[in-house]
């Protein structure tokens, strides 16, 4: 694949990385085992409680409700970050800033810079009211530990609910179901830091890299892309999807699809041209 040879030389040159991250590097696209995964985060830790809860039939509520609770926990601290640390280490020294519709939260776990992420759709890692009638928004670990913690104690369950107006909570993220009630405190802040910097980047040659984004929200990562692709006529703009990899024609001379698998991508082609 000639377009990936020529990748690296593409980074070095370029005044700036625009990165736009999508499904393709998800938690359950990287993990193809995500139950394998949570069983040995808590083998390792020399916790016995899920795997009691994973063989236990017929399990009470509370039971149930604890055993999805480490679930969860386990996925918030998912570190197997290989294909993230490729990235990183392609990015190391550039001036650089990722776009993540993702909302596994992964991605802040790697070596990438946080205040150089923002995940418009929000992430896991932070809880809100249900109804969403506060701008509230509490530590899913934390919230997490003192759940399992007290279960472990005194073996009750106590739910943490929204100390406003009572309703349950839920991950702060963005999807067809919490449309109406998402919250987006959690991410406007760090949007500003994005949207400046974007700015920036106008004259600067530019290197665009999506990788993995389908068509789910093209407005945040695949339409806006094109269009500073199609303004800045010193960006190279590259599209890498296992099937929705086709450019614009109006971009074609400055950009190019390559059709592959993002995790592939990062994990064996773009290996080769760092050796
Ligand atoms: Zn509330």
């Amino acid at each position: 694949m000639k377009s990936i040879e020529d990748m690296k030389d593409k980074m070095l040159k370029a005044d700036a990385v625009l990165i736009g991250i999508g499904k393709e590097l998800s938690f359950e696209q990287i993990e193809k085992n995500p139950e394998e995964y949570i069983k040995h985060f808590y083998l390792e830790k020399n916790d016995r409680l899920y795997e009691m809860l994973e063989k236990k039939e017929n399990k009470t509520e509370d039971e149930k409700y604890i055993f999805q609770i480490l679930k969860e926990k386990a996925k918030l601290e998912y570190s197997s970050q290989k294909v993230y640390e490729k990235l990183s280490q392609l990015l190391q020294d550039k001036n650089y800033f990722v776009i993540t519709t993702n909302t596994d939260g992964i991605i802040f776990q790697s070596d990438l810079e946080k205040d150089r992420i923002v995940a418009p759709c929000g992430d896991i890692h932070r809880l809100q009211c249900k109804k969403g009638c506060s701008d509230e928004l509490l530590n899913t670990k934390e919230v997490y530990e003192n759940i399992i913690n007290q279960y472990k104690e005194k073996g009750t369950v106590s739910k943490f609910n929204c100390s406003h107006c009572g309703q349950e909570l839920m991950f702060n993220v963005r999807n067809n179901e919490t449309i109406q009630t998402y919250r987006e405190e959690g991410y406007l802040k760090q949007w500003e830091v994005y949207t400046k910097w974007l700015s920036k980047t106008l004259n600067q040659k530019l290197l665009i890299l999506e990788i993995g984004e389908n068509l789910e929200q093209p407005n945040l990562i695949r339409w806006p892309f094109e269009k500073v692709a199609f303004f800045n006529l010193k960006s190279y703009f590259v599209r890498v999807n296992q099937s929705l990899y086709q450019i614009e024609k109006e971009i074609a001379g400055r950009g190019e699809g390559i059709k592959c698998n993002g995790v592939h991508f990062l994990n064996c082609e773009l290996e080769k041209t760092m050796l």
